[in-house]
């Protein structure tokens, strides 16, 4: 599998940092996790083949996880030539087909329908759902809001976790047992902490008592882009840390 960090910033506006979106690829599967603003500028800039997504996975409804969503579904309907055959699919928490019929009934009938066949589904935590014969997802409940999820994809050679957003979960870490690779929201530094995001020493504890292999950070406001994240996860976690940029890539086991 492999990871790209598309975006690695949040509702803030940055120059450097999109809002929250990840690309993982393995074969024919293209996943984004989340799609906040300004993804799908990355993803042809980093010459993603975004024409080709087959999923996208939503951890929850702040608009800077899924705000470019209805972009893409427009983006695919008129500038894939030729037109587009293949499904294209939108996971997320339960609640995630409300929140697209109430999309469309702004946007439009195009955004369910858009010309090729769509399906949304919510995901029950705690049911692996196939996304093809080696691909499975999984789902968590996390400290954020009501509906927030962790998500996790796990292949034969190895199993990504991403947090989401979240506070610090010692139940979040338990599900994430033994990850190859924690992507894990860094929002704020330790000065500025809150309940619902974790600071950079917050996800280093989490990587820690996960066992992780490898944590790499995401989610950064402006605040804790500064304050050597990598620094401070690392000083809790012994494995190796990554401060992720827009743009950066990962392998998740031998591919
Ligand atoms: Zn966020
Ligand atoms: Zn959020």
């Amino acid at each position: 599998m492999e990871l790209v960090t598309v975006g690695t910033g949040t509702v803030a506006p940055s120059g450097s940092r999109t809002s929250a979106c990840h690309w993982v690829g393995r074969g024919n599967l293209k996943i984004l996790l989340d799609c906040g603003a300004g993804a799908l500028h990355r993803l042809a800039q980093f010459g993603l083949p975004w024409h080709q997504i087959t999923h996208v996975v939503l951890s929850h409804f702040h608009p800077d996880h899924w705000g470019e969503l209805p972009m893409l579904v427009y983006a695919l309907k008129y500038t894939t030539v030729p037109a587009r055959q293949e499904p294209f699919v939108i996971l997320g928490p339960p609640g995630v087909v409300r929140l697209l019929k109430k999309l469309a009934d702004g946007y439009g009938p195009w955004l369910l329908d858009p010309g090729f066949p769509i399906g949304i589904l919510d995901v029950q935590g705690g049911e692996p759902f196939p996304l093809d014969k080696d691909v499975s997802l999984e789902t968590f409940p996390v400290p954020h809001t009501q509906e927030s999820v962790a998500l996790s994809l796990t292949a034969p050679e190895g199993r990504l976790v991403y947090t989401g957003d979240t506070g610090p979960s010692s139940k979040l870490a338990r599900w994430a047992a033994g990850a190859d690779l924690l992507l894990a929201e860094c929002s704020l530094p330790a000065e500025l902490a809150m309940e619902m995001h974790l600071t950079p020493e917050q996800a280093g504890d989490l990587a820690r008592e996960a066992a992780a292999r490898r944590l790499v950070l995401t989610h950064f406001y402006p605040p804790v882009e500064n304050s050597d994240p990598a620094g401070k996860a690392g000083a809790r976690f012994t494995g190796p840390v990554t401060a992720a940029r827009d743009g950066d890539r990962f392998t998740i086991g031998g591919r």
